[in-house]
């Protein structure tokens, strides 16, 4: 995480758990990442990861290392939501993903919280605090679902 000098935007760089695949995201308008919306999803994809999203704007992500040829970024594509999620293939972990789900009908990126670099457990305790929690397994994204502890 990095917050550029004079600039109101968070730069979150991160990636998986071997480095064979990383990312830089930019969110722009934001110092801050406890300001920053949070997601959690109860659909059958999310619970399988225990994804934790940040999203950010296609057009300010960049995918840093494991997208060259024989590189180690993976995709998983997830049909009914047309959903992509990208994993490496030798560490396994699941640093982002693309999807299209949102009000704006616009494609995001879903940044995954732990996979963000200088991330802590203390900043992921206050972000669980504002977490936003929606409901994908009853494909109503408006609202929480009944049951979210859990996630
Ligand atoms: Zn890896």
């Amino acid at each position: 995480m990095e917050l550029k000098k004079d600039t109101k935007q968070l730069v979150l760089n991160g990636g998986c758990h071997c480095g064979k695949v990383r990312y830089s995201g930019v969110v722009k308008d934001e110092t801050n990442i406890l300001d920053i919306p949070n997601y959690k999803c109860n659909c059958t994809i999310c619970v399988k990861y225990r994804f934790w999203e940040i999203r950010v704007d296609p057009e300010f992500m960049k995918i840093t290392k494991g997208k060259e040829d024989g590189g180690a970024l993976k995709e998983y594509k997830f049909q009914p939501f047309h959903t992509i999620h990208y994993f490496c293939n030798e560490c396994g972990a699941h640093p982002f993903g693309l999807s299209h789900i949102n009000q704006l009908n616009k494609p995001f990126y879903f940044v995954n919280v732990p996979t963000i670099d200088g991330i802590t457990p203390e900043i992921m305790d206050q972000l669980c605090l504002k977490t936003i929690y929606l409901d994908g397994l009853g494909d109503d994204f408006a609202h929480e679902p009944k049951h979210k502890k859990y996630l």
